[in-house]
């Protein structure tokens, strides 16, 4: 489905998340003085402001905390897509963040819904980004 999609961009930050994902795995950053998850990747802790961090695979399991649905794609390469979901996932550990709604009931979606993450390839060298499906 990843078609001509465009590949994730990595920088410094986000290698870890973004290899993490090529492992089809879903990684969260962990402060590692603090012990507070944050997503996205980012350089400082959002709670105590350190640069000490770590990374930790979360279940992928989480709930639908609100979701859209998109008719007109913003970029000419989703547009194939549409209608598809944007949605707002409260991540069993606690970090929200913004995926889409795949599968053949994606626009089925309510909120509150259980979701679990899998992983859909991009690009030609094994790319890959986290997507969410109803449980
Ligand atoms: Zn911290």
């Amino acid at each position: 489905m990843s078609g001509n999609l465009p590949a994730p961009v990595v920088n410094a930050d986000s290698a870890p998340y973004w290899q993490g994902a090529r492992d089809n795995k879903l990684l969260l950053q962990r402060c590692s003085d603090c012990g507070t998850l944050r997503f996205f990747p980012r350089y400082l802790c959002t709670e105590c402001g350190s640069d000490n961090t770590g990374w930790v695979e979360a279940t992928g399991r989480g709930t639908v905390h609100s979701f859209t649905v998109v008719h007109r794609a913003a970029f000419p390469e989703f547009q194939e897509r549409t209608p598809y979901v944007v949605a707002l996932i409260d991540l069993e550990e606690g970090p929200r963040m913004m995926s889409n709604i795949v599968g053949a009931d994606a626009l089925e979606v309510a909120i509150g819904d259980a979701v679990t993450v899998e992983f859909e390839d991009r690009g030609d060298d094994g790319a890959k980004v986290p997507q969410f499906r109803r449980a």
